[in-house]
């Protein structure tokens, strides 16, 4: 058996483990695979199926740890900053009512009428963006208070 016969032979045997195998090695099954076509044929194929798999393992852990958890927390950031600007809004609205109720004092009939012009729409509008992105107790609370304060707050405001 000549030389190049026995190392084609081994490389030939050690190609299923090339994955596994010392760099030294796999320098040796390189180098016998651009002389031998059998061997370079081979070689393809292993890597062929090896790399897209280690590949794809390395892609779906990197995306674990880096890529998928920072969707999440945006989506969260985006929740907390939307609530928070809703029930803000909310209040907002309901000040600037208050402020201009001082000169509508012992008229409700214009209370109300702002109520409906300025808060009911308000109310409606984040409330279908609440169902949509919440869809949680704190929903039937929000709901709760808005129909309290559109059927209440001008009664309310006598007491200011
Ligand atoms: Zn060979």
């Amino acid at each position: 058996m000549r030389n190049s016969e026995i190392i084609h032979a081994l490389v030939y045997e050690l190609m299923p483990l090339y994955q596994d195998l010392d760099d030294n090695i796999q320098k040796i099954i390189n180098e016998h695979a651009k002389e031998c076509d059998v061997c370079k044929d081979q070689l393809n194929n292993v890597r062929d199926t090896f790399d897209p798999h280690e590949e794809s393992i390395n892609e779906q852990v990197h995306s674990i740890e880096t890529a998928k958890p920072s969707p999440f927390k945006k989506l969260i950031l985006f929740k907390r900053s939307l609530f928070a600007l809703i029930i803000m809004a909310r209040f907002l609205i309901l000040g600037m009512i208050i402020y201009f109720a001082q000169s509508y004092l012992g008229k409700a009939p214009l209370i109300t009428s702002s109520l409906i012009l300025f808060y009911f729409p308000f109310v409606c509008l984040t409330n279908a963006i609440h169902y949509v992105f919440f869809k949680n107790k704190v929903f039937w609370f929000v709901i709760s208070f808005d129909i309290f304060i559109l059927l209440f707050f001008d009664n309310l405001l006598m007491y200011f």
